[in-house]
């Protein structure tokens, strides 16, 4: 915002500022917060945490988009606390079909009978046709607003997040000078049911376009059996830094399309995560796959709390039993485990 500069920091402040970082410069990155008008309080929460922790010395931009026109005060409220740039897209209805409908090509009747024997079972969401619109559009088409076509990273924000520790250095240029394209800090096994034929599709695309594949991807992260099952492990991606070009990228467009076609995100339940895992793990070289250890991290109900907590005055227990480095039900295990050995 107007008015600030550096050397309006206190005498004392250990954390490094763009300015004194590297070679002085800044990453062309965003943050991104899909959310509805009556989330306003909840990212209200986020937005002071990285405000707090990380984008005060920054000033990286956000930018919020939404299915429905953002509310004045949802404007009012965020850009009070954001310091960087704040705007504002509504997103078009060929990208989210409004109310009740459906995509194209989706057979409702189909659809709607799964999305009843769905939330018949305890699985989350399982009976929501906007929770399964979301997971398309995050998996799909957030990537193709306009407000985002200038930037080359994006860090995803969502309601009522925590971040435990200050992040002393900048992830997005973290990236970009270490060539990495994404960046998580939770993985976890998906809910079996809501995904039953999304491996199924996915070899179909990947025996249809092998040339999408580089050899030293990270199927071994996401598959034990070289590709012929799920391990179900995807990257939790409420929390997200990706480079955009992994999404842009023909094969990622291919691959949507592919799973857009057979139907899947309504008459299963595909998330977003396991969607963007697989792309990762698919189409990247695993050494552009970057598992974030240093950053504190709370979405309900798993956290993320760095061992070394280094003088960032991490707020958070390592040894919480929801801290999900080393959880049971984590698969950052297995991601170290594969990059333990060459090739
Ligand atoms: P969960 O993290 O899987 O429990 O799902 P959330 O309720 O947090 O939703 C994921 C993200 O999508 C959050 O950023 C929400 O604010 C956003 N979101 C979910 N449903 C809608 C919706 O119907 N409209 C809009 N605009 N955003 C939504
Ligand atoms: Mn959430």
């Amino acid at each position: 915002p107007a008015g600030w500069s550096p050397s309006s920091f206190t005498e004392g402040n250990e954390l490094s500022t763009p300015e004194s970082s590297g070679n002085g410069t800044k990453a062309n990155a965003a943050f991104v917060v899909l959310a509805r008008n009556s989330d306003v309080w909840e990212i209200l929460s986020s937005i002071r945490g990285m405000e707090d922790r990380f984008n005060s010395r920054y000033h990286y931009p956000w930018v919020f988009l939404n299915d429905e026109p953002f509310s004045d005060e949802f404007k009012a409220r965020t850009s009070a606390l954001a310091s960087g740039p704040c705007s504002y897209g509504l997103i078009p209805k060929e990208h989210w079909p409004p109310g009740s409908e459906m995509p194209e090509g989706i057979n409702t009747t189909r659809a709607w009978e799964a999305i009843k024997e769905m939330g018949k079972k305890n699985i989350p969401y399982g009976g929501s046709l906007p929770y399964r619109k979301m997971c398309r559009y995050q998996s799909g088409f957030f990537w193709r607003h306009p407000l985002l076509d200038d930037y080359e990273f994006y860090w995803r924000v969502e309601p009522s997040v925590k971040f435990f520790c200050d992040i002393d250095y900048d992830p997005f240029m973290y990236m970009k000078e270490n060539n990495k394209k994404y960046t998580f800090v939770i993985s976890l096994y998906e809910y079996r049911e809501t995904i039953t034929t999304l491996w199924d599709t996915t070899k179909e695309f990947m025996a249809k376009h092998p040339e999408h594949m580089p050899k030293d991807n990270a199927l071994k992260w996401i598959s034990e059996d070289e590709g012929e099952t799920f391990n179900l492990c995807h990257a939790w991606s409420n929390f997200e830094i990706a480079s955009l070009s992994l999404w842009r990228s023909q094969a990622y467009r291919d691959y949507f399309q592919a799973l857009e076609n057979s139907g899947g995100f309504f008459y299963e339940r595909w998330g977003d995560a396991p969607v963007h895992t697989i792309a990762a793990a698919l189409f990247l070289p695993k050494d552009q796959i970057h598992f974030a250890d240093d950053i504190g991290y709370h979405h309900n109900p798993f956290l993320a709390c760095p061992t070394k907590p280094k003088g960032r005055n991490c707020i958070c227990d390592p040894k919480h039993p929801d801290a999900f480095e080393f959880h049971g039900y984590s698969c950052t295990p297995r991601w170290k485990q594969i990059n333990t050995f060459a090739g």
